[in-house]
């Protein structure tokens, strides 16, 4: 079972991907849990290159492209061995990501990613994918109670793109998850985190009936 988390800056992802790995192990499964961009050696290089570049550095289509690449690595290397062997994989962020950013909220386009998608791993998709909906506000404010998006980078990305880009991007991810209703679950990421995991929880038993 390949599970995905979504969502904005500051939607409280890397917590409810804990709590759901704890949850999942203390039922017997066995749990990997990883990230995006990232989880491979290369992947992780490609994140520093982006996520620590200046944002003048690359344009959405290249973006897209690293992105993808980033994927195909983590794809190969961890993902698809780690599925092969029987283990569910929860992974934060994942195609859905370059979607809302590159495509959405950087207007790329929804075309260009999803044949991206389909060139570097034969369009993947996640068995279920859990999209934590937060207004952009309350992003906002959550993202500034933590200080810089992107520890140790000292630059704020969420400040840096500006609230009608979030805006885009919320508006993707929610269009995404309008589109794949089978695929994504919106969950409302403006409770407090029990009440966030629980949901997460209801959706992920009812999605594979545990
Ligand atoms: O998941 P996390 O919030 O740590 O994401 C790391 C950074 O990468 C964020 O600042 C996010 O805005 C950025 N990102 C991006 N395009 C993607 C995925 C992530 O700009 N496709």
């Amino acid at each position: 079972r390949f599970i995905t988390l979504e969502g904005g800056e500051g939607a409280g992802k890397s917590t409810q991907i804990g709590r759901l790995a704890d949850w999942l192990s203390s039922r017997g499964i066995a749990v990997e849990t990883t990230r995006e961009p990232g989880g491979a050696p290369g992947a992780e290089a490609i994140r520093e290159l982006i996520v620590k570049g200046s944002i003048e550095r690359w344009d959405a289509m290249a973006e897209a492209l690293l992105m993808t690449a980033a994927r195909r690595m983590h794809v190969v290397q961890r993902i698809h061995p780690a599925l092969e062997a029987g283990r569910w994989v929860i992974c934060d962020r994942f195609s859905d990501s370059t979607m809302a950013y590159q495509g959405y909220a950087h207007g790329l386009g929804r075309e260009p990613v999803d044949q991206l998608q389909r060139i570097a791993i034969g369009g993947l998709k996640p068995d279920l994918t859990l999209i934590l909906d937060l207004p952009v506000e309350a992003g906002l404010a959550r993202a500034h109670a933590r200080g810089t998006q992107t520890p140790g980078t000292g630059e704020d990305r969420f400040e840096r793109m500006g609230h009608d880009f979030h805006r885009r991007l919320r508006d993707g991810f929610l269009d995404i998850a309008r589109r794949e209703p089978e695929r994504c679950a919106v969950i409302d990421a403006t409770a407090d985190i029990d009440a966030v995991a629980d949901a997460i929880r209801d959706a992920v038993a009812s999605r594979f009936e545990l």
